[in-house]
Parts: C-alpha cells; structure tokens; sequence
C-alpha cells in the first residue's frame, strides 16, 4: 500500500521494485520448470506435468500416452565430435522433436542425459505412433552442416511407446516401465526403430 499524501519519487521506487520483484519470480518458475541446456521442460516438470495428466485421464477415463526417446551411439558422437558439438545436437534435436507436436496440451521434456519424453494426453496410439514416426523422420532428415560436420551426416534415436486406457497399467510407474521397455526392445531391434507396448 501507499500512504497519503504520495512522494512521487517513493511511488516510482515502490513501482520498480515491485516489477522487479515480479520478473525474478517468472525467471525463477522458468528455471525451475525447464532445462537450461535445450531451454524444453525438464524432468521436474515432467514429473509434475505426467502425475497431474495421470490422475486427469483416471478421473476422465482418457487414454495418456507417453513417448520415450534416447539418441543413437551418442557416446561414440560425444567421442569423435567433442561435447560442446554433442550438446548442439541435443539442442536440435529437442527442439525438433518440441516442433513436431501441434498441440497445446502435450509436452515434450528432456528426461535425462541424451532422453526425451513426450505426454500426450487423449491421444490413441496410431496417433501417438505417427508422430513417432515422424519425430523419426524429421531426426533423420536433421541437418548438420550449420556446426560444421559433413551434410551426408546423419543421427537417429530409438522411441519406446506405451499407452493408458481403461486402466491397463493400474499405476503412473507402470505405464513409463512399458514405454521403457519398448524402448528397450527398439535398441535391441538396431536403433533408429520405434517400438509399441502392446
Ligand atoms: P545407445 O544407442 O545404446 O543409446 O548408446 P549411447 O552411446 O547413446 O548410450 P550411452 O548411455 O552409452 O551414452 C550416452 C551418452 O550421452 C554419454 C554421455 O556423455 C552423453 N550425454 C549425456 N548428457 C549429455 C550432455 O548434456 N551433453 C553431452 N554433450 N553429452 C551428454
Ligand atoms: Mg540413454
Ligand atoms: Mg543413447
């Protein structure tokens, strides 16, 4: 508040701090809720984001679909093209796979070293398949030649699926397993695949 009779210069300084107050407090919800590397949600926020859809699609009786995603031999791209090019590739490729969903409601996040995740509520799994597959695409197709590596350079990831309806998976925990697990088997199937839990 402001007492009567106002001091211009004691207004003006109150306006200030309190703007000034306001923009440290969006910066900190910022930093908090993304990660610095790739400026995309970060595991904090995923885990908020997914418990919350998690409850919203029981309570709603929606599917929830997630997406996980781990980049190809990114050890051996760390070792032959050094780790600051290794973390421009983690840049692009989080923003690619961020670009390649059209709504509002999903959310893409890093989730760990060189893994993403994507929550895709009310989504059915061809849905959540082709966007897959076009994640898949669109990594494939990315181009390197901005950070100086050859433009036949190509990298790939793996994506595990898994969808919740009609509660098959009982708990949060399960349904992040089974899209563990399919990412499991893509590896194992020779990269650059995406595979579905049944
Ligand atoms: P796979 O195909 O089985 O996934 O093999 P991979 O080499 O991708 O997997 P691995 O887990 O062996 O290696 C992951 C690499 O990711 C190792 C680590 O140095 C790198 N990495 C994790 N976080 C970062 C980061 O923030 N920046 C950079 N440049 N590299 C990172
Ligand atoms: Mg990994
Ligand atoms: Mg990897």
């Amino acid at each position: 508040y402001i007492t009567k009779p106002f001091s211009q210069p004691i207004v003006e300084l109150r306006v200030k701090n309190h703007l000034e107050l306001k923009q440290q407090r969006d910066l900190l919800a910022h930093l908090s809720s993304h990660d610095c590397l790739t400026g995309i949600s970060n595991r904090s926020k995923f885990d908020e984001f997914y418990k919350d859809e998690w409850l919203r699609g029981l309570r709603d009786k929606n599917p929830l679909s997630l997406i996980l995603i781990d980049i190809d031999f990114f050890k051996k791209y760390n070792d032959f093209y050094g780790h600051i090019a290794g973390d421009e590739c983690l840049i692009k490729v989080a923003q690619t796979i961020k670009n390649s969903l059209a709504r509002s409601v999903d959310l893409a996040a890093r989730y760990g070293g060189e893994e993403f995740a994507i929550i895709l509520p009310r989504c059915q799994k061809d849905t959540v398949a082709a966007i897959a597959k076009h994640i898949q695409i669109k990594i494939n197709n990315m181009p390197f030649t901005d950070i100086g590596l050859p433009s036949d350079f190509r990298i790939s990831v793996s994506q595990g699926i898994a969808c919740e309806f009609n509660n098959q998976y009982r708990t949060s925990e399960a349904l992040i397993c089974a899209a563990d697990t399919a990412l499991y088997r893509a590896k194992t199937e020779g990269r650059n695949k995406i595979s579905i839990s049944a």
